[in-house]
Order: C-alpha cells, then structure tokens, then sequence
C-alpha cells in the first residue's frame, strides 16, 4: 500500500538520502502462532454492532518494540480517528522540529480497542470528515506533509508553499491554449515581470 508512493519523487529521494526512513511492523507478527496459524489480529465487539475491532495486544507489543528501538529519542504516538481534530500544517510544522520519530497506528475494520489510546497516550488525528477503510492513506499524508518540512527534503526548485507566496491558480506553457476553438490566456499579469504586481496578484487568489 505504501511502496509506490514512497518510491517516487520527493519521498522517494528523501529515503535515498537518508533524510527521512520509514519501517513497518504488522501487528499480526506479534501474536503467538497456534498449530493452524491462525492470528486474528480483530475480534468481535463488545456491545455489539457490525465489524471487527482491532485488538489492543497485538498494537501495544508491536508498539513497545518499536519504543525499545527508540528508546532515549523524542517519539510521538499518533492514532488516526474520522472524528478528531483535523491535521494540519502547523501540527506537520511542530511534529517535524519537536520529533526524531513517530509511530504512526494504522487501525482497520470498526477501529482499534480505545484502550491502546489510553495507554500510549496517543495524539489522535482526522485528515478529513469522510470515513475511509483504513488508517493508511491517513499515514501517508502524515509522512508526505511533515517530510516536506524537514530541512533537505524539498530541493531548491520544490521550496516550502508556507514560506513564500503561493497559489493553486498556476500556469504553464503554451501563452495562449487552444481547446475547441476557443483561447485560454495566462493572466497578463504573470507575463509582466513586475514581481511585485505578481505577488499582488497571488495574494489575492
Ligand atoms: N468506526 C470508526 C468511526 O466511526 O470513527 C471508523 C473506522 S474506519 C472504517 C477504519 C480506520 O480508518 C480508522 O480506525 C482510522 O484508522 C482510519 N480512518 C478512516 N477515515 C479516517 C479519517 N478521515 N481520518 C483519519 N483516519 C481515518
């Protein structure tokens, strides 16, 4: 699920360079085998309701790994719910420069036994109000949006969107796009040189 994203681009030179390192560790690798291999990392939940709920030893041995290979550096525990606080920027900001390492819960299913929040004191984080299958996407936009913000991660030509003036209204080449017989034009503006009309301009898309 991870692989292709984190191969490619920015992400993908930010590993090669060390500046960034990603690993991860199943949660079903944590549970004892019985003779028929059988490791449900869910069960059914109390009080019932449709779904599984991700079971909370499994999550807190793979954790507890990952804390001893941590130890004495600054980690964060962050848990993904629908319904928390929204991620941002500025957390990506303050998680970069506060963090050596972050441990990132990728529940499934109905979610995971709320208890592993309790014991880990997890930061708990919503990437937006849809509900998606898994916790997944969610880490990846963690990954993408707090590398970026660690120092080497972008190179010259990709600088930080926050640190200068920015907008989503961009053009390229041609000047003049022709699409079934009508022309698109680049707003005079771009084309002026007057760097600071431009930044004018951006500031008000
Ligand atoms: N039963 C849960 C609820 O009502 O909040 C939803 C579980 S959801 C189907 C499965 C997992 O996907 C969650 O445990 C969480 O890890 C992740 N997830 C889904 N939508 C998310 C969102 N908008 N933000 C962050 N994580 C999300």
């Amino acid at each position: 699920m991870f692989d292709s994203y984190m191969k490619e681009s920015i992400l993908g030179r930010a590993i090669k360079d060390k500046k960034i390192s990603i690993k991860f560790y199943n949660p079903r690798d944590f549970i004892k085998a019985p003779e028929n291999n059988y490791r449900p990392v869910d069960d059914k939940p109390y009080g019932g309701g449709p779904g599984m709920v991700m079971r909370a030893e499994p999550l807190l041995q793979a954790v507890a790994k990952v804390l001893r290979l941590t130890k004495g550096k600054k980690v964060q525990i962050i848990n993904f719910i629908p319904s928390a606080e929204k991620f941002t920027t500025s957390y990506a900001k303050q998680i970069s420069k506060k963090y050596t390492d972050i441990i990132l819960i990728c529940g499934r299913y109905e979610g995971i036994d709320a208890r592993v929040d309790k014991i880990l004191r997890t930061k708990k984080f919503s990437i937006g109000d849809y509900v998606l299958t898994g916790g997944e996407l969610p880490a990846l936009v963690l990954i993408d949006s707090i590398s970026r913000q660690i120092p080497g991660v972008l190179g010259k030509y990709d600088s930080l969107e926050e640190e200068r003036i920015s907008t989503s209204e961009v053009y390229t080449r041609p000047e003049i796009l022709k699409y079934r017989g009508k022309n698109y034009k680049v707003p005079k503006v771009l084309l002026s040189g007057n760097h600071k009309l431009i930044n004018e301009w951006k500031k008000g898309k």
